[in-house]
């Protein structure tokens, strides 16, 4: 039965769910978990990030670790050597992750944590090309390695001013190397490295500085296209989710439930003579009690419900994986608080709101869903209005409507 007006959605834009339900990425399976999931994953992406970083930079110094065993195994660098090395690696993680939690760790800025960690390994490789000569042959690759990981957060010139301490710190090992031994050749073989390594990673990272830039601009539009995608969800005049959300989030929920037969509950939301509201308060005082409005219902309902405006003075509120008992006391809940709410001058004991609730028969429509809830908030209107009536669900197939009282004001 449609009791207030004709096929609310035919004549409407908003059902082609195209790209909005794209966007309500809980979409294809599972349960009253992701049901109620929350829409906001930022700080998950976070952690996620810093995973990553430690990731990427205990592999570095793992595969360093490898190339050293290779030269044991090759009997040129001695066992013992890799041992403290690989000892000294495995504090240096732990002193750093135990100085990345501690108070100081956390004020320090993240490019200069990342700068640290390059100067780290860089420093590490001297210290071993010290000890073994030989591992010169590790330290230019490893080297590029070292400022990849850096080039994403350190500024340019920070890693520039690292690259020329390194390379004044390998010229005193070479210089030291030729004071304790004495040996033309290797002073001759370290000098042409050092040559190589001066010339070649400067220009490494000026060129990275680009790929730099790139990766920062298309940061920078991801954002902006993240904050794009999020203004569509809203609606403009009173910052809830707008009628084009709210629908499609529906759709989306009904699915849900019909693979999973958890429950699923809307309400329609109408406030009550608002065009007395208009007349009395002109259209901007009228829009100042549909921001308040929305304000009040949003801080009623629970994360995971959905809350949008689908038209005028008129809100729709889905419960995703909610039976009707507690969708009936949150809708009773925002009831009751719009009309305590502390409204001012003219307003005071006017702004009350007429609300239509009805839980999911499984199989039905989109359109039968809404209707039932739709005809539920007519029935608050007649009942005299600044209440809530539920239509209850009736099994398919059942002709008989059953519905039930009114839970009144
Ligand atoms: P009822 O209790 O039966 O719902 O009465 P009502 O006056 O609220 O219902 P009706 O649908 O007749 O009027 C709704 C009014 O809401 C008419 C329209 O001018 C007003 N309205 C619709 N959208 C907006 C809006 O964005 N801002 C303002 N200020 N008013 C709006
Ligand atoms: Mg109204
Ligand atoms: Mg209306």
């Amino acid at each position: 039965m449609l009791f207030g007006r004709k096929n609310p959605f035919s004549a409407t834009d908003a059902f082609p769910l195209s790209d909005a339900v794209l966007e309500f990425d809980d979409s294809s399976s599972g349960g009253a978990r992701r049901a109620r999931r929350t829409l906001d994953g930022f700080g998950m992406r976070a952690q996620r990030n810093a995973r990553h970083q430690w990731v990427a930079g205990i592999s570095a110094v793992l595969l360093f670790g490898l190339a050293l065993a290779g030269f044991v195994a090759l009997e040129v660098v001695d066992s013992t050597l890799w041992v403290v090395m690989a000892v000294s690696a495995v504090l240096g993680c732990v002193a750093f992750w135990m100085f990345t939690r501690s108070d100081a760790g956390k004020e320090i800025r993240h490019r200069h944590l990342r700068l640290g960690v390059v100067g780290l390994f860089l420093g590490g490789m001297l210290v071993l090309v010290y000890a073994a000569p030989v591992t010169q042959i590790l330290l230019g690759p490893f080297a590029f390695v070292a400022l990849s990981y850096g080039v994403f957060a350190v500024p340019r010139r920070m890693l520039l001013g690292l690259c020329a301490a390194a390379f004044l710190a390998y010229g005193l090992v070479i210089w030291v190397h030729y004071l304790l031994r004495q040996d033309e050749a290797l002073l001759r073989l370290e000098v042409l490295h050092w040559i190589a390594l001066v010339l070649s990673l400067p220009v490494f990272v000026v060129l990275m500085g680009k790929v730099q830039r790139l990766y920062r601009s298309l940061y920078q539009a991801s954002r902006k296209i993240k904050n794009i995608q999020e203004d569509a969800k809203r609606d403009t005049l009173v910052g809830c989710f707008n009628r084009r959300y709210v629908l499609a989030a529906l759709e989306e929920q009904k699915q849900l439930a019909d693979e999973t037969g958890i429950p699923l509950c809307l309400a329609v939301l109408d406030l009550d003579h608002f065009k007395r509201i208009n007349d009395e308060l002109g259209h901007l005082g009228g829009d100042e009690v549909l921001r308040s409005f929305s304000r009040i219902a949003q801080q009623g309902v629970r994360g995971g419900d959905v809350f949008g405006r689908y038209g005028g003075e008129e809100f729709l509120l889905i419960f995703p994986a909610t039976s009707l008992l507690p969708a009936l006391n949150t809708c009773e809940r925002i009831r009751a608080q719009v009309e305590s709410h502390a409204w001012t001058g003219l307003l005071r004991g006017r702004v009350t709101v007429s609300i239509g609730v009805t839980q999911y028969v499984l199989g039905e429509s989109v359109l039968e869903f809404f209707s039932r809830a739709d005809t539920a908030m007519y029935m608050a209107k007649e009942g005299g209005r600044n209440q809530v009536v539920v239509e209850e669900p009736v099994a398919r197939g059942d002709s008989q409507a059953a519905d039930t009282g009114a839970d009144s004001a």
